[in-house]
């Protein structure tokens, strides 16, 4: 690797990115440099470019999950998954670092994803520390961070496909605490909501429904393991309600998660669950306004249960590469990045991305 190292830094909300070069950094005991295979564009750059989520350092080199080779490794490097990386190892890592252990969140509530310290690269660590984002030639992975090796059997394009969005849906998984047998709803058929469908799937449901926009990601979304989808724009709720009751009995789901990050969706899936069911809200990962509901018909008198799901712990990511690893050849999350960009080319991505013409961009700087 050369002594310089290219980055994409997004200075300030709505101005263009900028090519900056960084110094390659030196190593602490335990720290290593990854030398970027892959990075993507999600939703959450899209928020990012805006600022629509606060206390956001900027400038920042977004790209929050990324996968790369080990590049240089100072000491031994121990591995969430009990294996010893060495510099020429294929490995992806945990973009939440620095969770404390100490905290009222992580001790008391235990909601280690609420940690005051808690940080994430490409979002809340700032360019001026140093190479702490994917959209760049290489990534510093500081001590502590949870890394772990890319199995022979994943392609680097399945795990930057799925992406944070199935680290996400394991989470959301975990909350919906789905049964064998269980009907699905899930709102939105972006990367989060395509993982959440095959989860679902995976997890033994016996019927998953999808909510969402446009035609070719319903059709992804039944790719993923969904019976039956519903076009978001050429369907009224009350069609919508419909035919989810049509095919239940007239009872509505088990499960609905809510992954599209509109306020209206909620006010429509509450409508979807069967009493006693559960409501899962995931995707309001930026404040989307109020939603109109009744509280009385649509949760007290209903049984229901709401949960959200905020962020993801070192399990999730861990998780997602043993699904992976297990499910990848015959479940298409290579197909969710459906174009790659370098990095002269992501305001390009952004746009694409905000336009909804691709699920996801790949960054291969
Ligand atoms: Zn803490
Ligand atoms: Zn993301």
């Amino acid at each position: 690797m050369p002594e310089t190292v290219l980055a994409a830094v997004l200075t300030a909300p709505r101005t263009p990115l900028e090519l900056r070069e960084y110094p390659v950094p030196d190593l602490p005991s335990g720290a290593a440099l990854l030398r970027t295979a892959y990075s993507e564009v999600c939703g959450t750059d899209v928020h990012l470019w805006y600022g629509r989520l606060t206390g956001v350092p900027y400038p920042i080199i977004p790209g929050h999950v990324s996968a790369g080779v080990l590049d240089r490794v100072r000491g031994p490097l121990a591995a969430l998954d009990g294996s010893r990386p060495r510099e020429g190892d294929r490995v992806v890592f945990f973009d939440v670092h620095r969770t404390c252990g100490r905290c009222r969140a992580c001790t008391v509530s235990r909601t280690p994803t609420r940690c005051v310290s808690r940080r994430v690269y490409g979002i809340t660590d700032s360019a001026d520390e140093g190479l702490f984002g994917g959209w760049a030639e290489a990534i510093y992975l500081e001590p502590g961070v949870a890394i772990a090796t890319l199995p022979d059997r994943v392609g680097f394009e399945d795990y930057i496909g799925a992406g944070c969005g199935l680290i996400t849906a394991v989470h959301i998984l975990d909350r919906a605490a789905l049964r064998h047998g269980d009907r699905v709803v899930v709102q939105g058929t972006g990367a989060v909501g395509l993982s959440v469908i095959a989860l679902a799937r995976l997890a033994g449901a016996s019927r998953v429904f999808a909510i969402g926009a446009p035609e070719d990601r319903l059709a992804l979304a039944r790719r993923m393991g969904a019976d039956a989808v519903m076009n978001l724009q050429s369907s009224s709720v009350e069609e919508r309600r419909e035919q989810v009751l049509e095919s239940t009995d007239r009872d509505g789901v088990d499960v609905v998660v809510e992954a599209a990050g509109s306020a209206r969706a909620v006010e429509e899936g509450l409508g979807l669950v069967r009493d006693g069911g559960a409501y899962v809200i995931a995707g309001h990962y930026t404040d989307a306004g109020p939603s109109a509901i009744n509280v009385h018909h649509q949760i007290n008198r209903k049984h229901l249960d709401v949960r959200g799901c905020w962020g993801s712990e070192p399990g999730h990511f861990l998780r997602a590469v043993r699904i992976l690893e297990r499910h990848a050849a015959t479940v298409p999350w290579r197909e969710i990045g459906a174009r790659t960009y370098g990095l002269e080319e992501l305001n390009d991505a952004l746009a694409d991305a905000e336009a909804m013409k691709i699920v996801k961009a790949l960054v291969k700087p």
